[in-house]
């Protein structure tokens, strides 16, 4: 990565990262300590140099791969749903760009976060590291899996949209643990969907329609 500009300028400054901020409240997003952290972290350095001047519109943006980087509406949304569990051990399936990454391990003692396209993978990790991101642990996997030796998470958050849920992810939540995730229901339409385990039973709660890329299987080194 070439010497990146932490704070930002011009269409990355603190101003731009304000306004993405005001426009979050406006659009509900309630949680103050959410929307701190993300009018502080630079979202820009999670794009290409090409497309960082867009990174505080209120939009999703390619990050290769056929990837993308989630609007900042769902991120806030997102790390919302996850702070009201007070979680301190959450596992992120889906690690992309990083940015949900940095915004999750600000806001939690521990974070797991498992990607499934290596070079996704590597770029996430160094930007991560060049932000001091030492609470974040980051594995090129299956996140189908989970993250069995780490296990089991308070709160676990899927990034990509499974049609059905891996049955490892739902056993590796505590009793009590939540899970969120957009699902895609029988109507070939996504929603955001909070399970929350009871002993051996789940919950199922949708919560708003939404648009994310599939949750696939295997591994692309
Ligand atoms: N949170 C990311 C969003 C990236 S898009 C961000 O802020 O940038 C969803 C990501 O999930 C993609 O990078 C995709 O490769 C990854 N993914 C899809 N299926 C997966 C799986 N089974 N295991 C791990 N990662 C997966």
């Amino acid at each position: 990565m070439r010497s990146p500009d932490l704070r930002g300028v011009g269409m990355t400054s603190q101003r731009t990262r304000d306004r993405m901020v005001s426009r979050m409240r406006e659009q509900g997003i309630r949680s103050s300590r959410v929307l701190e952290v993300m009018a502080r972290e630079p979202r820009h350095l999670f794009l290409d140099e090409a497309l960082a001047h867009r990174a505080y519109e209120d939009t999703a943006l390619p990050i290769g791969h056929g990837q993308t980087l989630s609007q900042p509406w769902i991120v806030g949304r997102m790390s919302e749903l996850i702070l009201e569990q007070a979680p301190e051990r959450v596992l992120e399936v889906g690690t992309g760009s990083g940015y949900q990454t940095l915004i999750l391990a600000r806001l939690v003692t521990e974070l797991w976060s498992v990607e499934r396209i290596n070079a996704l993978h590597r770029i996430a990790a160094s930007r991560l590291r060049l932000l001091k991101t030492y609470n974040a642990r980051l594995r090129l996997a299956d996140g189908g899996h989970g993250w069995p030796e780490a296990a089991p998470f308070d709160a676990i958050l899927l990034t990509a949209c499974a049609s059905e849920l891996p049955e490892p992810l739902l056993s590796q939540l505590v009793d009590g643990g939540v899970l969120i995730a957009p699902l895609e229901g029988h109507d070939g339409r996504q929603w955001l969907t909070r399970v929350r385990r009871e002993g051996e039973r789940f919950e199922f709660e949708r919560l708003e329609p939404v648009r994310f890329v599939p949750l696939l299987e295997g591994v692309i080194r």
